[in-house]
């Protein structure tokens, strides 16, 4: 799989991960690993009160949505 931003702008980089949120796949130089508390309840998340952070990889899109809204 390729990177979809790198695929945008004509590269072909291999994806070594996807956005938990979007599902898009990203390269090392656009995914973002953020240490982010629990989220209440939202997909694609379990249910389940979860009380360490966890790691999560994002693209820069979905985070910052996701902090900006909080
Ligand atoms: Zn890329
Ligand atoms: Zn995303």
């Amino acid at each position: 799989m390729k990177c979809y931003v790198c695929e945008k702008s004509g590269n072909a980089t291999e994806a070594i991960a996807v956005c938990i949120v979007c599902g898009m796949a990203l390269c090392k130089d656009h995914l973002v690993r953020a240490d982010i508390d629990m989220w209440e309840g939202g997909y694609p998340f379990p249910p389940s009160k979860l009380k360490k952070k966890l790691p999560r990889i994002l693209c820069k899109e979905c985070y910052d949505a996701l902090i900006t809204q909080r």
